[in-house]
């Protein structure tokens, strides 16, 4: 395996920082299904407050976050509606149809990356005994990086709403989406009943996330996690890094902006490159054919970490990520483009 000098593979391989970890050292801490874990407790009251929601649970990681509240919704045989592209669908490894017996309803998603209303609304099932029941609709925000209106979040609030359903925000990074409008995390995630958010993303704890919301959805995910295992002690040592990265790792995402739009700006001088504007610390490049592979097994042989999945490559920002390795990497593709 080659070393890698520059990782922009996802936003997930960010370290602690000594400060972090002094935080995390220094965490006073209980056992947390006893209820008795201070730190766990002061995170799951902060994340509720900035949200302006009744509750949260600390949880192990997004995917888990997602399952409970699926799970807090819908029982055996009901149904969640998602995009197809969703997280909480599509890269769940089938979770809430294995664990929570719940089927999901896969939306098609428009150019710009919304569910069209209409679809939403014409696949809304309920009382008829064919039918599995939609409790739930879930959206993601921001999805592959992109910011979505919040207008569109509203309205399909109102859709929820007007048939009686929950709805749900994959929010793993709504921090940047709201750090992106210059928007109050509260405003951003108003339309919803129940927000999972990532902590160990742009955030840069080393784990955890937090599902936020509702109190009977809260609760009914307390009993879930127990279920699924995912009930920990004293995990106040992860809190702690959860409240350190709410007090210093939010304001600075912008600069994970900043330099996401600088490495597609330094990408989108060369012909055979196809990129997509970041909204936020994402960046989707498209290859030309004829440059195929190689361009991306030279960077990756020079230490530049990238993904390739999906059929096209993918650069995350994140706060291990300096200008030095902005433009480390850009003079690598410079090079490569010097010999091709
Ligand atoms: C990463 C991610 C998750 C899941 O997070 P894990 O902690 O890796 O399980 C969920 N939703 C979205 C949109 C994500 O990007």
């Amino acid at each position: 395996m080659n070393t890698i000098r520059y990782d922009f593979r996802s936003d997930t391989v960010t370290k602690p920082s000594a400060a972090m970890r002094t935080a995390m050292a220094e965490a006073e801490v209980g056992d947390d299904v006893y209820g008795d874990d201070p730190t766990v407790n002061r995170l799951e009251q902060r994340m509720a407050a900035m949200l302006g929601k009744d509750a949260a649970i600390f949880v192990a990681s997004g995917t888990q976050s997602n399952l409970l509240a699926l799970m807090s919704y819908c029982g055996r045989g009901d149904e969640f509606m998602a995009g197809q592209d969703a997280h909480c669908y599509k890269y769940e490894a089938g979770g809430a149809a294995v664990l929570g017996s719940i089927q999901p309803q896969p939306i098609a998603h428009q150019a710009d990356g919304t569910m069209a209303l209409n679809d939403i609304e014409a696949a809304i099932k309920s009382g008829d005994i064919h039918f599995a029941t939609t409790k739930v609709i879930a959206l993601e925000n921001t999805l592959g990086g992109r910011v979505l209106p919040v207008d569109y979040m509203e309205a399909v609030g109102e859709i929820a709403a007007r048939h009686g359903l929950g709805l749900h925000l994959d929010g793993a990074r709504a921090f940047n989406a709201s750090v992106a409008l210059g928007m109050n995390i509260k405003d951003f995630t108003a339309a919803f009943d129940s927000v999972s958010i990532c902590l160990s993303k742009g955030l840069g704890a080393p784990v955890g996330s937090v599902l936020v919301g509702r109190s009977d959805l809260i609760e009914t995910a307390r009993r879930h996690r127990k279920m699924l295992g995912g009930g920990m002690r004293q995990s106040g040592i992860l809190a702690a890094a959860g409240l350190y990265a709410l007090d210093h790792n939010i304001v600075r995402l912008s600069e994970d902006h900043r330099r996401a739009k600088q490495l597609a700006h330094g990408l989108a001088r060369y012909d055979a490159l196809s990129v997509t504007q970041p909204n936020t610390n994402i960046i989707f490049v498209e290859i030309d054919r004829r440059v195929g592979d190689s361009f991306t097994d030279f960077l990756v042989q020079r230490g530049v970490g990238i993904t390739g999945r999906y059929g096209q490559q993918r650069w995350v920002t994140h706060l291990n990520i300096d200008d030095e390795a902005v433009d480390g990497a850009l003079e690598l593709v410079a090079e490569f483009f010097q010999r091709h």
